[in-house]
């Protein structure tokens, strides 16, 4: 049985102010059977991660380090997400891979560094809009999939979260006869490589989800949630999707 998510990615938004609508999240999310998880900018992780205490909401990081420590100017450790109180990272989104030049390698060092400090990894794969045009997209996601998730994965440890490059932020969304081709082979990919473990990996869609399509879109087979970025920002948006789940 794998419980859905329905992780919020907050980029680069948020203020203290923003912590409100935190706890309204907090405070919609006990009725709900999805775990719930927000990943605010780092400036927030420990006053978030204080907030959510004892909560059903867990907090966690955008990205991390590959590296526990050292002369890396600006950078972040997965051991000090896991320090300040996060307790999961999102590594290889589609902003990181395009504007910070992320290879799958880098990828799945970061994946490796999550695991080495405890954090639970969400590691992000998706095709551009001209690679799906050219039909390249399972060849994508399947050299996407081969770097950047690391050996010995679990399902405890890794989730992986499908997410069109040009379905995020544009309103547009792959019908769900693809979505359900994606998932279906990410399945796939995942149990034959980690067996059990990759039977039991939840695979996150992530890509425009808002309360009036999420329905329809977590109902698909093998999608096991969502990484929600706009809709996450506001509580009550992120509640109502959250609520599709069931
Ligand atoms: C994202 O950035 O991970 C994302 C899915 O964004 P949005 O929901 O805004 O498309």
């Amino acid at each position: 049985m794998r419980r859905p998510v329905v992780a919020g990615n907050w980029k680069m938004h948020g203020l203290r102010s923003s912590l409100g609508e935190l706890e309204r999240i907090m405070a919609g999310a006990w009725s709900l059977t999805a775990n719930l998880m927000i990943c605010p900018p780092a400036t927030l992780i420990a006053a978030a991660a204080a907030l959510a205490e004892g909560s059903r909401v867990v907090i966690g990081g955008q990205d991390c380090h590959a590296e526990a420590a050292g002369a890396f100017t600006g950078d972040i450790s997965a051991e000090m997400l896991r320090d300040s109180g996060a307790r999961a990272v999102i590594v290889g989104h589609s902003e990181r891979r395009m504007y910070h030049a992320e290879s799958d390698a880098d990828v799945r060092a970061k994946a490796l560094a999550a695991r080495r400090a405890h954090l639970l990894a969400i590691v992000c794969v998706g095709e551009t809009k001209d690679e799906r045009e050219r039909d390249a997209t399972l060849d994508i996601i399947s050299r996407q999939l081969a770097g950047s998730l690391p050996d010995g994965a679990a399902a405890d440890d890794l989730v992986i979260a499908y997410e069109p490059i040009w379905a995020i932020g544009t309103g547009l969304t792959p019908t769900p006869v693809d979505i359900a081709s994606v998932h279906n082979f990410i399945r796939e990919t995942v149990g034959a490589r980690f067996g059990a473990d990759g039977l039991g990996m939840r695979i996150l869609y992530g890509g425009s989800v808002k309360p009036a399509n999420a329905p329809e879109l977590l109902a698909i087979d093998n999608v096991d949630g969502a990484l929600v970025g706009g809709a996450s920002l506001r509580a009550t948006e992120f509640l109502e999707i959250a609520a599709a789940v069931g």
